[in-house]
């Protein structure tokens, strides 16, 4: 990678998945062509070349179901390892006297390291909070989105609990959040509080995303939220979505079609369910995994997540795109172009995001990574990459690595 500057006009030397080595030229935050390499008219101006031998080009990558203020907090809080309602306790007892400014810092810290691995557009969704001031969750989202808006676009979802006045969720519209959600699941009545959900997004015409289903054998609410929204225009998606992977066949398809039918986009978070699902199998233990190929066989909106990065509900994540391709892959079985594509593209959609990549016409949201093909970038997850926002150079990261005792005294490994 030579120097560039911030607005490349041309990349050269990187390749595509299929192995064509080509010229991208960019304007105006679009990919305006993609072109055989070295075919493209070269800009006068060197520091409007962006070369990128060796670099895998990609779209890049979108979070579409995130917890800007959860993550991060595994250290601060410590807590026990466990499943779902475990990791609630654990949550809102620290976020009882979590401070707006708190939340910031790790909120920041955490966006940074999406963008780095090559994600330029967060889903968040945020906590509704208990005690005198339930919105200080929104406002500290609001302001990192604010301060890193060159970086990465972000989208703020309230997350609202069964025991918060809906009074509150609206006062969170119209402090910043985009829409809505909830986990009705877990409500004392969930479909009461589904149908309470779903009131106040169609009062306020917005976003609406639930957490749904988070579970293996509990209650299926996801037939409702299809049925309900079937006629709507307006965004609506359903996280996790647990139950669908463990129903019986029958139930399972019938539950696609309806999803199919209300054009509702599907979010699978293998990272997290894959830790907080199964801690009761001693034996056989399932995966907590949605009907990952039975949604992309029937064509459903389907996309992926990381959902939460090292707080309560799961002490892992790297924060990758890469990485939850990776999951779909080892843990739901699709190909690699199908998990990149859950990560990428099909993310963007269910955010309500237009395409991005290397395609004339796209936004220049870009991830050059270093690899040679889909499959080598997804397994390797190398750290070396370069990032683009609206045509603009918002990350780079190089690495590099020494083997002190071979003959050679040092070794670059790409
Ligand atoms: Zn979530």
């Amino acid at each position: 990678m030579t120097n560039s500057g911030e607005f490349p006009s041309l990349i050269r030397g990187a390749h595509l998945p299929d192995g064509s080595a080509v010229d991208v030229t960019i304007s105006g935050g679009t990919v305006t062509s993609v072109l055989p390499s070295g075919t493209a008219r070269v800009p006068s101006d060197a520091s409007a070349i962006l070369d990128l031998d060796g670099h895998l080009l990609l779209s890049a990558t979108a979070e579409p179901h995130a917890h800007l203020d959860k993550a991060g907090s595994w250290d601060a809080i410590r807590p026990p390892m466990g499943d779902l309602r475990a990791a609630i306790v654990s949550w809102r007892d620290y976020a009882d006297a979590m401070t707006e400014q708190d939340i910031v810092t790790r909120a920041r810290a955490q966006v940074l390291r999406n963008v780095r691995n090559g994600t330029t557009a967060i889903r968040s969704h945020v906590d509704l909070l208990r005690g005198d001031d339930p919105l200080r969750g929104i406002r500290a989202i609001n302001t990192v989105r604010d301060e890193l808006h060159d970086l990465v676009d972000i989208e703020i979802i309230s997350l609202v609990p069964a025991d918060i006045p809906t009074s509150v969720v609206e006062a969170s519209l119209d402090a910043g959040a985009d829409g809505i959600g909830a986990a009705a699941h877990l409500a004392p009545e969930p479909f009461v509080e589904l149908d309470r959900i779903l009131a106040i997004a169609e009062r306020n015409d917005c976003v609406l995303d639930m957490h749904t289903d988070e579970s293996l054998d509990e209650v299926v609410t996801l037939g409702r939220l299809a049925e309900r929204t079937r006629a709507w225009s307006r965004n609506v998606t359903a996280g996790h979505c647990v139950r669908l992977g463990t129903v019986s066949v029958e139930e399972r398809d019938g539950l696609i079609e309806a999803v199919v039918a209300s054009g509702i986009g599907v979010i699978a978070n293998p990272i997290t369910n894959l830790y907080l699902q199964g801690w009761e199998h001693e034996v056989a233990t399932p995966r907590g995994l949605t009907a990952v190929r039975a949604l992309v066989d029937a064509g459903a909106r389907f996309a992926a997540g990381a959902d939460n990065v090292r707080d309560p509900f799961n002490p892992m994540g790297r924060s990758d795109g890469l990485e939850t391709a990776m999951l779909l892959v080892v843990a739901g079985h699709l190909t690699a172009e199908e998990a990149f594509h859950a990560v990428s593209g099909g993310a963007r959609e269910v955010m309500g995001l237009a395409s991005s990549g290397p395609t004339a016409g796209a936004a220049a949201d870009l991830l050059a990574v270093r690899a040679s093909h889909l499959t080598h970038a997804i397994a390797e997850a190398s750290a070396d990459r370069v990032v683009l926002h609206g045509g603009r150079v918002v990350a780079r990261t190089q690495s590099h690595s020494e083997f002190p005792t071979l003959d050679t005294a040092s070794v670059r490994t790409r």
